[in-house]
């Protein structure tokens, strides 16, 4: 029996391990299919305060892991394929192992939706990246494209124009997902070149750094190439909340639905960093959540001592 079992091992969960293990909880950190989450695909961070020349995304995630470590947190792998929330203690299937636990936190994160090109996720930290906020500084005076053609699509296009030379949009319809007002934001700019319809075909990159895509009309016509140093991907995230389908709320994108902080509509179970936050995305936010959804489960246990 476990006191706090915590699924996914990025940002949120680790921070939830090292308060949940501060307060002698001895949590239990199941790691997911991605362990360290997305920091652990990218390069440079250099937004994560206390760090004022940057850390790469592994070592910061690996810094975590050792500190979550150092105060009693244990780390399994594996990824969850069954919960049992109807009843407490908790049930959690991960593979062949079965976790019995007082509390669980839920912070598994959500994937970043991808092309499925050739060499698209080797890239990332060397020209791909599915995050302007993280990478768009890395892109000064370059030419950029940004693939989507939704509201994120809109706003990294727009905000990747405060460092890029330009930025082509690329979008397989001619028809925009984006609401108006972010589509009308994005047609003003002059750095923002729409390229529409358009599917990306190839990523160039012969020297192991993105140097250009190849783009072809969906309704026909030839290949062409436009030279650019990024490609930031915003073609949506997929929360990892399929085992909660019908058991915790979600909302009509799958995110998990959080009420008063971390806490959910089941006494024990709360959620952290972006499997509940399709808004802010930040490592600094995961944290702050996984913070509080151990405090929550701390102070949970400490009225249901029983
Ligand atoms: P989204 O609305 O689902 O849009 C995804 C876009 O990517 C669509 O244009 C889609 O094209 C395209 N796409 C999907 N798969 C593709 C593929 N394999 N190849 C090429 N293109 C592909 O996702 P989102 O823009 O991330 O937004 C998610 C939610 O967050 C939305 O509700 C949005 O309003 C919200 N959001 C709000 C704000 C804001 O208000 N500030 C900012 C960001 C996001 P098709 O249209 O052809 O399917």
């Amino acid at each position: 029996m476990h006191n706090v079992v915590i699924i996914g091992s990025g940002c949120a969960g680790l921070t939830a391990a090292i308060y949940a293990a501060r307060a002698n909880l001895k949590p239990v950190v199941i790691d997911g299919h991605e362990p360290g989450g997305q920091l652990s695909l990218t390069t440079h961070v250099e937004n994560f305060p206390g760090f004022p020349d940057g850390i790469m995304g592994p070592e910061l995630i690996e810094n975590m892991r050792k500190q979550a470590r150092k105060f009693g947190a244990e780390f399994r792998s594996g990824a969850v394929t069954d919960v049992d929330l109807t009843a407490r203690p908790f049930r959690v299937k991960a593979g062949n192992v079965d976790y019995v636990t007082r509390t669980l936190i839920v912070a598994a994160g959500a994937s970043a939706r991808m092309l499925g090109l050739p060499g698209e996720r080797e890239l990332i930290g060397h020209g791909v990246s599915t995050c302007a906020t993280c990478d768009g500084f890395f892109f000064r005076g370059k030419p950029i494209a940004v693939v989507g053609g939704g509201d994120s699509a809109m706003e990294e296009a727009n905000f990747l124009t405060r460092y890029a030379s330009k930025v082509h949009l690329i979008h397989r319809r001619n028809e925009f997902r984006a609401s108006k007002i972010m589509l009308d934001r994005a047609r003003a700019n002059e750095k923002i070149e729409f390229v529409a319809p358009a599917i990306v075909e190839e990523i160039i990159a012969p020297q192991g750094s993105v140097e250009g895509v190849k783009i072809r009309n969906p309704q026909g016509g030839d290949a062409r190439v436009i030279e650019i140093h990024g490609l930031f991907v915003a073609i949506g995230h997929i929360p990892n909340t399929a085992v909660f389908r019908g058991k915790l709320d979600m909302d009509e994108n799958g995110y998990l639905i959080a009420r008063h902080g971390s806490l959910t509509k089941i006494p024990g179970v709360f959620v952290a960093g972006d499997v509940q936050d399709h808004r802010y995305r930040q490592a600094v936010t995961a944290a702050g959540s996984g913070c509080m959804a151990a405090i929550d489960a701390e102070k949970f246990l400490e009225e249901h001592r029983d």
